[in-house]
């Protein structure tokens, strides 16, 4: 075509048997949307100097901008990276009872905030905090939409316009902008910074008390460790001078976890239990790191200050909505039947054997008929065990244009996220579901073929 006015018209194009069939699947809207966008290409291209294209490849350009319109931009994917908790790749996957609790509430009504017996109003916090007092012991419990949520609200209700003591060694950036100085900012309250970044002392703790602060905050480092010169008192101690002080200790535990990681050779994380021995009168943790369930922030302990939190108007800004909350209540379900180690993705990934591991990897090698099985090192991620590594068997392929290779695989459907190490594509099989498996394999043996065929041509 050499003529703009040779371009057939928006209506034309609509009558089409393609028009017709696009209207039927993207509804019209979108159908004439795509084509005045197609046409408005096609012109644009041919005042470049560009040829006009030929009827054909018009329809063909129309049904790629359809198709990439509709395509769904968020996705699942296969973690072949051996990091558990991958925050980029949405931290914690649910256990089987709580996809199906989500999926109860999901398609019809709840009792999310009707109390049944009365027939009248009911609390959502209600079904969440009942599990939380029975697995801890606390008074009571408040589920929010993060744990930076949590932190943000704890701290908004209990010291705005007032003075919180951290020890300049716990003021951290998390990773996506949550840096505990900032939050500190925006929740109104005054930051009271002790001690040197590598020691703090209980003395630091008791001389900020002259500034009659509202609370001391004590954060989990959560992302990096500190070697060498270091030292922090314990948590009881810095919880019996607030005791005397009469001030409230909030802890930021981040991963929170219910359960002793050193069982599993893992360095020990601080647990929930430990923290409320400690004598902490909040503590708050996040939903989706080593709780292994939804994202949210748990906050537990003391009724008089939770109560507090409950009220504050920031409090309705940052609730979790019903499919968390029923998420999570089978995530506590789990714990409260002393069977998370069973049912929960990501226990199950840490509890994970090497040997176990080891048979996975050589099963795939053996149907792939190619790679090698080396043993190499997963971590657990999302800000807990900074550091801390444990080990596993992976699968190494060795193949020519490693990084083509690796963007291949993320461009497979479900999309495979794996390991670069040097020049080998390293797939490590603690983070892959085993449901998954079929895909993995079915997917890598499909790229194998096409990628050493190309490469060799
Ligand atoms: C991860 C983390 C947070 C943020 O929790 P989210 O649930 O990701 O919002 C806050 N504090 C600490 C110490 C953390 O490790």
């Amino acid at each position: 075509m050499t003529d703009l006015r040779s371009l057939p018209s928006v209506d034309h194009i609509i009558q089409t048997d393609s028009g017709l069939a696009w209207v039927a699947k993207y509804g019209r809207p979108l159908t004439l949307e795509a084509i005045r966008q197609a046409l408005e290409m096609a012109r644009t291209e041919f005042r470049q100097g560009k040829q006009l294209p030929d009827h054909t490849r018009l329809l063909q350009n129309i049904d790629q901008v359809l198709s990439l319109w509709v395509t769904p931009t968020l996705l699942p994917v296969i973690n072949a990276t051996g990091v558990i908790l991958h925050t980029n790749l949405g931290r914690a996957p649910l256990s089987a009872a709580s996809i199906q609790a989500c999926m109860d509430v999901a398609g019809g009504y709840s009792n999310l905030e009707f109390d049944l017996e009365a027939g009248k109003r009911g609390s959502r916090l209600l079904h969440a905090e009942t599990l939380l007092k029975h697995l801890t012991g606390v008074e009571a419990a408040l589920v929010v939409n993060n744990n930076a949520a949590a932190v943000l609200l704890a701290l908004s209700a209990l010291a705005r316009r007032r003075g919180v003591v951290i020890a300049r060694s716990q003021l951290v950036e998390i990773g996506g902008g949550f840096r505990v100085p900032e939050v500190m900012k925006q929740s109104g309250a005054r930051l009271i910074e002790i001690g040197a970044t590598n020691r703090v002392h209980l003395s630091d703790y008791e001389a900020a008390l002259a500034e009659k602060p509202a609370l001391i905050l004590h954060a989990h480092r959560s992302n990096f460790k500190m070697i060498g010169f270091t030292s922090e008192p314990e948590l009881g101690e810095i919880a019996e001078l607030c005791n005397e002080a009469n001030i409230p200790l909030v802890d930021d535990l981040g991963s929170g976890s219910l359960l002793d990681t050193a069982r599993y050779g893992l360095a020990h994380e601080p647990t929930v239990q430990e923290s409320l021995a400690a004598g902490a009168d909040l503590v708050c943790f996040s939903g989706d790191k080593l709780l292994g369930g939804p994202q949210a922030g748990i906050i537990i302990g003391r009724a008089e200050l939770v109560n507090r939190l409950k009220k504050h108007p920031l409090a309705r800004a940052i609730r979790a909505d019903k499919l968390c909350l029923a998420a999570l209540n089978e995530t506590l379900m789990h714990y409260l039947k002393d069977e998370a180690e069973r049912e929960i993705p990501i226990w199950r990934m840490i509890s994970a054997s090497p040997e176990a591991l080891k048979a996975r990897a050589e099963t795939w090698a053996s149907h792939l008929g190619r790679g090698d099985v080396t043993p190499a090192e997963s971590t657990v991620g999302g800000g807990s065990l900074p550091g801390e590594t444990f080990p596993t068997f992976v699968l190494r392929l060795r193949l020519p244009s490693p990084n083509r290779f690796m963007e291949r695989l993320r461009q497979a459907n479900p999309p495979i996220v794996a390991r670069l190490d040097e020049d080998t594509i390293v797939f490590d099989p603690r983070t892959v579901l085993p449901e998954q498996e079929p895909f993995l394999l079915k997917t890598l043996t499909t790229l194998i073929t096409h990628h050493t065929r190309r490469a060799s041509a």
